[in-house]
């Protein structure tokens, strides 16, 4: 089921290759060099892989058919993001990283020609990166509608004041544009057409990115989390996405493909953790016995090949569905599978790093990265419960409209006749009784 197509195929054998020859001999200086240059830098490595992968045509393969443009579909990019997903360095070499890609789709389905001109051709080319901007430090922003930032029209501009922090890539010198969401309507009656999408160019006067964000203690990799203010910063009304009031939607229609990526890079990153495990597993033998005979070690490799292909079928499924049916549908399979694969590679890290023994809780066996980025992927792009709730709500939902009769879902309390009728036999002394 779900077998990948001959363009799959031969784009994956190429990826493969790449990954072979430049990435995986280059993650120790990447992580030497995110270590030297912090949060603020580039990493040089990165920049000198660009343009090979570029050259080798493994480049912004995430990008769906487009305005007459072919692109891979969902259940296409799947396999290929997973394999560039065994790597935290490689989605950026491939220019398929996030927040980037998320934010490409967006000028891509809802930006004017003009600012597709202007920040969307730069970003495809590889030379500029961006940011998305909506938490906030000051409200629960994993319910959207809290989020506060004023956006405020001025004659022909817009003034934007709010804080923001979680600001993926701020820090990063070649961001240059922010997707800032922001409230254009506070007092709306619809809580879901308050908000506003609009482009602020990072290096607007009274954009200040005021501060990296460690995860877990990491700077810069596995992510470039930033807090960043905007105090009265004007930007032309035509930096509106969509129009007032949509903000909500485009968020919607952002997160979908986003949160998939980010399941299927997990995928790749668990594989990899297990095959690591697997060959620790044979190679050291505490108290005379190998790690790869205890029956521990047995039972959590089984654990991991089960859950891995779990999730793997289920991102499949719901790359599939989001082709067919399209995004709103996938809705259910979306939210099923960015609850389950941060969980399974979290717990795949995680016991890795336990038959690593104390050295898997440094990086020199990349488990340590690994784990803060399964970890902070159970609250980027909301957090596991907004998810469950949704799914539930879904669930709930589909049952509403089925009939019980035909399923045999019925959840129906016995009224009383029905006990008196039906169990009268079971109490002692009356007709039928059944024990002695
Ligand atoms: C490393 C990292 C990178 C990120 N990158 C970005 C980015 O680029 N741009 C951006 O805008 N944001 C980004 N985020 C922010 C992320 O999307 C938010 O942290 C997330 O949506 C939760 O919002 P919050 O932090 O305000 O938590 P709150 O809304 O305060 O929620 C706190 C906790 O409450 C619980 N909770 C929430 N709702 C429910 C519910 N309905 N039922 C039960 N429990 C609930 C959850 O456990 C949740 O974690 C990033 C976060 C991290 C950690």
């Amino acid at each position: 089921m779900f077998e990948p197509d001959g363009i799959t195929q031969e784009l994956a054998v190429r990826l493969k290759a790449f990954m072979a020859r430049h990435v995986y001999p280059n993650e120790a200086r990447y992580y030497a060099e995110a270590e030297q240059l912090g949060p603020w830098g580039v990493y040089p490595v990165v920049e000198e892989l660009k343009p090979l992968a570029r050259a080798e045509g493994l480049w912004n393969l995430f990008l769906p058919p487009h305005a007459g443009e072919t692109g891979l579909t969902n259940l296409q990019y799947a396999p290929l993001c997973e394999i560039m997903g065994r790597s935290l360095m490689a989605p950026e070499v491939f220019n398929c990283a996030a927040p980037d890609t998320g934010n490409m789709e967006v000028l891509l389905r809802y930006g004017t020609p003009e600012q597709q001109a202007q920040w969307l051709a730069p970003l495809l080319a590889g030379e500029t990166r961006s940011s998305f901007a909506m938490t906030e430090p000051e409200v629960a922003s994993s319910d959207a509608t809290n989020v506060a930032c004023a956006i405020v029209r001025d004659g022909d501009d817009y003034v934007i004041n709010g804080r923001k922090w979680y600001t993926t890539g701020a820090t990063d010198p070649r961001c240059r544009i922010i997707i800032l969401m922001g409230k254009t309507a506070p007092d709306h009656p619809d809580r879901h057409r308050q908000q506003s999408m609009i482009l602020v160019p990072k290096d607007t006067p009274g954009v200040t990115v005021l501060r990296p964000l460690p995860v877990l203690g990491f700077y810069g990799v596995p992510d470039r989390a930033s807090e960043v203010l905007f105090d009265n910063v004007r930007v032309p009304a035509s930096n509106i996405l969509l129009g007032e009031g949509r903000g909500f939607e485009i968020a919607q229609g952002r997160l979908g493909p986003g949160r998939i990526h980010h399941c299927m890079r997990l995928i790749g990153l668990a594989e990899r953790t297990l095959e690591r495990m697997c060959r620790r597993a044979e190679q050291r033998s505490p108290f005379g016995t190998a790690l790869a005979d205890q029956s521990v070690t047995l039972e959590r490799i089984a654990e991991a090949r089960l859950a891995i292909e779990q999730c793997r079928l289920l991102t499949l499924k719901a790359a599939h569905m989001m082709d067919t049916v399209g995004n709103k549908a996938a809705r259910a399979e979306i939210a099923m599978i960015k609850i389950a694969a941060p969980a399974m590679a979290q717990k795949v890290v995680d016991n890795a790093m336990q038959l690593f023994g104390g050295g898997g809780t440094a990086n020199d066996h990349l488990l340590s990265a690994a784990f803060a980025t399964a970890r902070l992927l159970r609250l980027a792009d909301g957090p596991d419960e907004v998810h469950r709730n949704q799914l539930a709500r879904f669930e709930l939902k589909r049952h509403r409209n089925t009939d019980p009769r035909e399923t045999g879902g019925d959840a129906h309390v016995l009224s009383l006749e029905e006990v008196k009728q039906r169990f009268a036999h079971l109490r002692p002394g009356a007709p039928g009784y059944p024990w002695a």
